[in-house]
């Protein structure tokens, strides 16, 4: 065990678009992983053909691509030796191992129909007694543990459906060994005689995913905290099969719980208090309305996958220090399944928002203005590259997303028509009116055209007249922009150079003349 090389997957189910929950689950098995120089695989768990939903598959590998967590092997990254790497076409070759523990004597078949299965469980219920397919129970049913060979051969030649099913102990402690929790250990009267073979010719997900991971030579199983139930299963699976000394490693990873703490965190959450709980927008079938039901994305919302990602990492993980931004390459070196918590992690989308604007203000200008553009093609709006690049430095410090540099900064594009009412009203009267005209003469005649000269030019104007500078800036800053706050003025008239400031200026003290105020949210 100890010289193997670590090999890990992401094993999803393409029942729906993948959570964030899910994300967290890849992240730190490529984490791990690359932590360990060893392989991350994708393998696409597709045997219950009853929640198989299409364009679930195409979706995960989308969303693990934008977030850039790539597996090395597997479903859309290109398959590895050990292809192929979807279940349902490796169906073959289960079944050998199915027979094997039957012919061992650690599973059995199964004959019941749906309709005997209810009437056992009805019974046992009204006796108030455990009413799942175990060792007490599956002794009044039919199964190839109370039919005769005979029987059962005949049944099988007849090709009556049958399942087969784990041979559960009666009273054994089985022992799992998590990283994260430590020993777990349950008595195997809890557990039930779990289907491992169906009577369509799939395996269900407990036989499949054990004997894919036994022949992918899987080292470390890590997956979320719903599967803790099912880890004992798997241990035995792995004894009876004879793969002890190779079966990986366990760890469950926490729960994401809601901002208040309060359960699982889903997607109705995220409805109700608007933020996202998948990586990309999308539209898929769902499977319990059977109705195609269509989802927002970080992506869309305009996230940065690094700022997603980082996020993600530090829901159930911390870092060693207090540190809270990390590249993807340092959370590989920080990271550690031993620093993952117990307890669920809350989510806060707050403080997804923080992060953003964190990788917000590390990106350059230019970087800001690439993406940029496409939002102001949008609009309609044309403009120099170096005028954009000019507007995201303005911007870049207040804003979280990209987006909203326009709700904060269309007046950059687009001269104002209307002025806020509310600054003219209070400082708009014949003499700050003629500052205005003066300052605008006086611009005209300032021959560099940069922020610290025109801030020159401004206060001498305002010297000229006799008006202390704090009186009249506010006004200044909504004859130019029309609104009462934004980056910095002078800054700002940087950016517009010398022809535009003027025009503005000049159209200001026409247009305010004339009365075209506004309040302040019209
Ligand atoms: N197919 C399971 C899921 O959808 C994978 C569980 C595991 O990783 O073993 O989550």
């Amino acid at each position: 065990m100890e010289n193997r090389r670590v090999r890990v997957r992401f094993a999803p189910s393409p029942t729906g678009p993948l959570h964030m929950g899910g994300v967290r689950t890849a992240l730190y098995n490529y984490l791990f992983a690359k932590k360990h120089g060893g392989d991350f695989i994708l393998r696409v768990e597709d045997t219950d053909q009853e929640r198989f939903v299409p364009g679930a598959e195409q979706y995960i590998v989308e969303a693990l691509k934008w977030c850039g967590i790539e597996p090395n092997e597997g479903i859309g990254f290109g398959d590895g030796p050990y292809a192929p790497y979807r279940q349902s076409d490796r169906k073959p070759m289960y079944r050998q191992y199915a027979e094997q523990l039957v012919k061992d004597g650690y599973a059995y078949y199964a004959f019941d129909t749906s309709a005997e299965l209810d009437e056992m469980r009805k019974r046992m219920e009204a006796m108030g007694s455990n009413s799942s397919y175990n060792a007490v129970t599956r002794q009044n049913m039919k199964n190839s543990l109370t039919l005769s060979e005979d029987e059962v051969t005949k049944r099988i030649e007849n090709q009556e459906p049958y399942v087969i099913r784990i041979k559960i102990p009666r009273n054994e402690e089985v022992r799992v060994k998590d990283i994260i929790r430590g020993w777990v250990i349950v008595n195997s009267s809890q557990l039930d005689d779990k289907v491992l073979f169906k009577s369509d010719g799939m395996p269900t997900y407990h036989m499949a995913n054990i004997v894919d991971d036994y022949t992918m030579k899987i080292t470390h199983v890590i997956r979320g905290e719903e599967w803790l139930p099912s880890a004992p299963l798997h241990v035995l699976l792995y004894r009876y099969l004879g793969w002890e000394s190779v079966m990986p490693e366990f760890a469950h990873l926490p729960l994401l719980l809601r901002p208040d703490g309060n359960g699982k965190l889903s997607k109705r959450d995220g409805d109700r208090l608007g933020f996202p709980v998948f990586p990309l927008s999308g539209e898929l079938l769902d499977t319990k309305t059977q109705q195609p039901e269509s989802f927002t994305g970080y992506r869309e919302k305009g996230y940065f996958p690094e700022a997603f990602i980082n996020m993600i990492a530090l829901l159930g993980w911390h870092s060693s220090g207090n540190q809270e931004l990390f590249t993807l390459q340092e959370l590989i070196q920080e990271f550690s399944l031993e620093r993952v918590s117990k307890s669920g992690a809350k989510f806060d989308p707050e403080k997804t928002k923080w992060f953003n604007q964190q990788y917000l203000r590390k990106k350059t200008d230019e970087e800001l203005a690439e993406l940029f553009i496409p939002v102001l093609k949008e609009k309609g709006i044309s403009a120099e590259k170096p005028f954009i690049t000019g507007v995201c430095r303005l911007l870049k410090e207040k804003a979280n997303f990209v987006s909203e540099f326009w709700e904060q900064g269309s007046y950059l594009f687009v001269a104002p028509t209307s002025y806020d009412a509310e600054v003219i009203k209070k400082r708009y009267n014949e003499q700050t009116a003629n500052f205005i005209k003066e300052v605008s003469e006086a611009l005209k005649n300032t021959e560099i055209f940069t922020a610290v000269e025109t801030e020159k030019t401004f206060k001498a104007s305002a010297e000229k007249m006799g008006i202390g500078a704090g009186q009249v800036m506010q006004l200044f800053r909504v004859c130019i922009s029309g609104v009462g706050g934004g980056p910095v003025l002078f800054e700002m008239l940087e950016l517009f150079g010398k022809e535009e400031t003027v025009r503005r200026l000049e159209q200001a003290v026409i247009s305010i003349g004339n009365g075209q105020q506004r309040t302040a949210n019209s």
